[in-house]
Formats: structure tokens, sequence, C-alpha cells
């Protein structure tokens, strides 16, 4: 197999419409096309630069180099996640389904308790960043990170589960200021089938 050297943006596993009333055409094209796709560009382009300043011998600002690629890598990844988490309203099963159901009740006490601490992690992210679900690998327990950003308060080697986005790129054509509305719709879009396919694969 080829492994191709640089990123590239995957498609969305629906069409930019089939998320309305919750995420509108118009918002999820924008953020797709131009947002994501500007992450993916610019990881490729500090890549090619990094690849050109080895070939020619030159000097890299490696403090700014890594930090540019962090986050623009991060931004790729976690786009990608994210529309991995969603579907069409009624398409993407029940909380309440399978492995990952059983599990937030394990570590939450039940579901409404973890979209509450959910709720809340993504309502109190500063400036921009993600609220995430996800499994720490050692105590197979789940925990919500509040990640700023792309890249910080990231827990290394934890899986991430499930995403929301809460930079106001995501919502301000639909919900304007409303991050609360957001939130709220967020939960009738997920997928919770892919949520539980992710836990599923991570404990195997
Ligand atoms: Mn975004």
């Amino acid at each position: 197999m080829n492994t191709p050297m640089f990123y590239s943006m995957p498609d969305l596993p629906f069409d930019y419409n089939s998320l309305e009333p919750h995420m509108s055409e118009e918002q999820l094209r924008i953020h797709h096309t131009k947002y994501h796709q500007a992450y993916v560009n610019t990881s490729n382009a500090i890549l090619e630069k990094i690849d050109k300043a080895r070939k020619d011998g030159t000097d890299l600002d490696m403090k700014s180099t890594l930090k540019d690629l962090s986050f623009n890598i991060g931004g790729h990844i976690l786009h990608s996640l994210f529309w991995n988490s969603l579907a069409p309203e009624g398409k993407g099963g029940d909380i309440s389904e399978g492995l990952i159901g059983t599990q937030i009740i394990r570590e939450f006490g039940s579901h409404g308790r973890f979209k509450e601490e959910f709720t809340k992690a993504a309502m109190s992210t500063e400036g921009s960043g993600w609220a995430a679900l996800a499994l720490c690998p050692e105590t197979e327990r789940l925990m919500i990170m509040q990640i700023e950003k792309h890249n910080t308060n990231i827990y290394p080697q934890f899986r991430i589960l499930l995403v929301l986005d809460v930079f106001e790129h995501a919502y301000y054509l639909d919900y304007k200021n409303d991050r609360a509305k957001y939130i709220e719709n967020f939960w009738s879009i997920v997928n919770w089938n892919k949520v539980n396919e992710r836990l599923e694969k991570a404990l195997m």
C-alpha cells in the first residue's frame, strides 16, 4: 500500500443538507469546505516547508513551526472525527443502545448526567475549542475532555469517541451567539452507532 505523505479532505458521510434544521446546509458547507479545508491545506504547507528546509539544509524555527503544525493537524483530525460523530436526525441510533449506553451509566450514573456534564464543558470552553468524550486506555473509564483550540488539555493516548466543535465558525450562521441552543440541538444529530463502534474498537 502506498501511504500518502500529506493530509487529504474526507468526504462528509452525509449530504450537506441532511442535518437540517439543526445544522443548515450553508453552515455545514462553509465549515467543511472552507474551515476544515484550511487546516488540511495549512498542515500540508507546513510539511512542505519542513521537507524543503531539510532538503536545502536550512534552519527551521522549530518553536513556531511545531506550534502551527500541532494546531492545524489537530484541527484536521478533530473535524474528521466531528463529521463522523454526526448523523441525520433519527439515523444515528440512540444513546441507550449498545456498550456506550451501559458504559456511560457506569461512569456518569445516567445518560442525563453525562449530557449535563458534556454540555457544561462545551459551554465553558474558553475562546475556541471542543468538548469530547474519550476513553482512558489505562482505566477504561470514559472521560470528558475540554479541548482549547485544537490541541490544549488533550490527554495523550486517550481514544476520542465523540466530539463537538464549539468554535464560533461551527454555529454562527445558524445560531448567532447562542451556543447553548447549538449544543442542545447537537444531541438530535449525534451518531451514537459510530460512537459505540469507536468504543468497541478501542476496547478490543
Ligand atoms: Mn470547526
